[in-house]
């Protein structure tokens, strides 16, 4: 039996090591993971090699290196269409992988809501390669400030706007605050003239956090300097501006949009798909249209069989879906009964620059030193559980000299 896992991220990964580990040493079956790249990258720590406050070696493991001691086959390849009936996946370079089950954990995309400009002129934080792209363009484009005599003239280049108050752009917006000041100084120019904003289109940030925990997200950013704009939608984006409901326009060359996020469009053209391109799936995280398809993480919409919502796509709902759709891949090969996805709370733990974070779990609110150093037992208890004690140094806080090594060449 052929078993596929689609994508090696938080949820796919965690799949194919629980597969291996229960099917792994079964001889007729072959266990192949698919992904772009040949790297598991921990994406919850992006924001920091963007911001250039951690370095790209932290946030990726070689596959060959996971995977060394287990029966998983890698196979590097962009998937491009799904062929649920015929069993079959297709490869940008036109290869084809036949499976008899498969895993689908390709991950979102950002939802730029049609909003025009917003694709073409905004950068995104999704991978490491974006991360790389983002932390390149705001040092080069400070640089090019430098160059600039007129202070009005050389704004737009100090200027970064980050579009969308969720975690992702307030974790962005921290860390960013954290490294660039030190960078405009470097450039020889006053701090100052650095201008960090967020605009968020709700009427606050963090839309279902602890009001108590937004108050002190919000006081945090203000701060560190930067200047939050609630209530405003981005109306568009042209090349060196952003414009805002009701007409005014901010000149930038940096702008960043982290205004949410939508399925995986292959997995939208393969199958049924609802809420912004997430495939709808049983109580068992089958796809509804083939139960051969299991469907996980970002890509799918598992709900909360408790009030029917769909859960968030995080990294710690990808992985318990990765579990379960693992332990029911061996269900189903040992012809026992399948066990239902129930989604646990994991609470939400996030960073605002060193040394500081925000926690909320079981209800209880944390922010602070304590929810930063939190953050990174999470992502050590992640390494461990990925590696045993193999991986725990690129837990270990977060380098200093991030700033100034070169960034190595990622492929896209
Ligand atoms: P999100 O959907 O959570 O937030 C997007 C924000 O952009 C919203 O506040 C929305 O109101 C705003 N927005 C949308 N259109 C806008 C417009 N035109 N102008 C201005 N603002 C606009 O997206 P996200 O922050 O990328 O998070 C995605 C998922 O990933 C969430 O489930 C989140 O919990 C998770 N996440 C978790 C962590 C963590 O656990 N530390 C970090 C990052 C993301």
């Amino acid at each position: 039996m052929d078993i596929v896992i689609l994508g090696a991220g938080y949820g796919g990964l965690r799949a194919a090591l629980d597969l291996d580990e229960r099917l792994g040493d079964e001889p007729d079956v072959t266990l192949t993971l698919v992904d772009k790249h040949d790297y598991h990258q921990f994406r919850t720590e992006l924001h920091r090699v963007a911001a250039g406050t951690s370095t790209f070696e932290r946030v990726r493991i070689p596959l060959a290196e996971l995977l060394r001691e287990t029966a998983v086959q890698t196979v590097k390849g962009e998937v491009t269409a799904i062929d649920v009936a015929g069993h079959r996946v297709s490869l940008r370079d036109g290869r084809q992988l036949p499976f008899d089950r498969m895993v689908v954990a390709l991950g979102g995309e950002p939802e730029y809501f049609n909003i025009p400009g917003v694709a073409e002129f905004g950068l995104t934080l999704r991978s490491l390669n974006s991360a790389r792209v983002i932390r390149e363009h705001v040092e080069e484009t400070i640089r090019r400030a430098a160059a600039i005599n007129d202070p009005r003239e050389r704004a737009p280049y100090l200027t970064i706007v980050i579009g969308g108050g969720g975690l992702t752009g307030v974790e962005l917006a921290t860390e960013l605050a954290d490294r660039c000041p030190r960078l405009v100084k470097e450039a020889g120019l006053p701090a100052a003239e650095l201008r960090l904003l967020v605009v968020e289109a709700a009427p606050d940030i963090l839309a279902g956090f602890d009001p108590r925990l937004v108050e002190i997200a919000r006081r945090r950013m203000h701060d560190r300097g930067i200047e939050v704009r609630l209530g405003t939608p981005i109306q568009a984006v042209e090349r060196g501006a952003v414009v805002l409901a009701g007409g005014e326009r901010i000149p930038t060359h940096t702008f960043i949009w982290s205004g949410g996020v939508r399925g995986n469009r292959v997995v939208e053209a393969a199958l049924t798909t609802k809420a912004r391109g997430r495939a709808v799936v049983n109580a068992y995280l089958q796809s509804v249209d083939s139960a051969d398809v299991f469907c996980i993480g970002d890509c799918a919409l598992a709900l909360n069989p408790r009030t029917q919502q769909p859960v968030a796509p995080t990294a710690q709902n990808a992985i318990a879906q990765g579990r379960v759709a693992a332990r029911n891949l061996c269900a189903l090969y040992h012809g026992e009964p399948l066990i239902p996805y129930t989604a646990q709370n994991f609470g939400v733990v996030a960073s605002l620059g060193r040394g500081f974070g925000l926690a909320h779990l079981d209800g209880y609110g944390l922010a602070g030193l304590g929810a930063a150093v939190l953050k990174d037992l999470v992502t050590w208890k992640y390494l461990f559980s990925i590696g045993g004690t193999r991986f725990l140094w690129r837990g270990l806080g977060r380098a200093g000299s991030a700033a100034e090594q070169p960034s190595p060449a990622v492929p896209k």
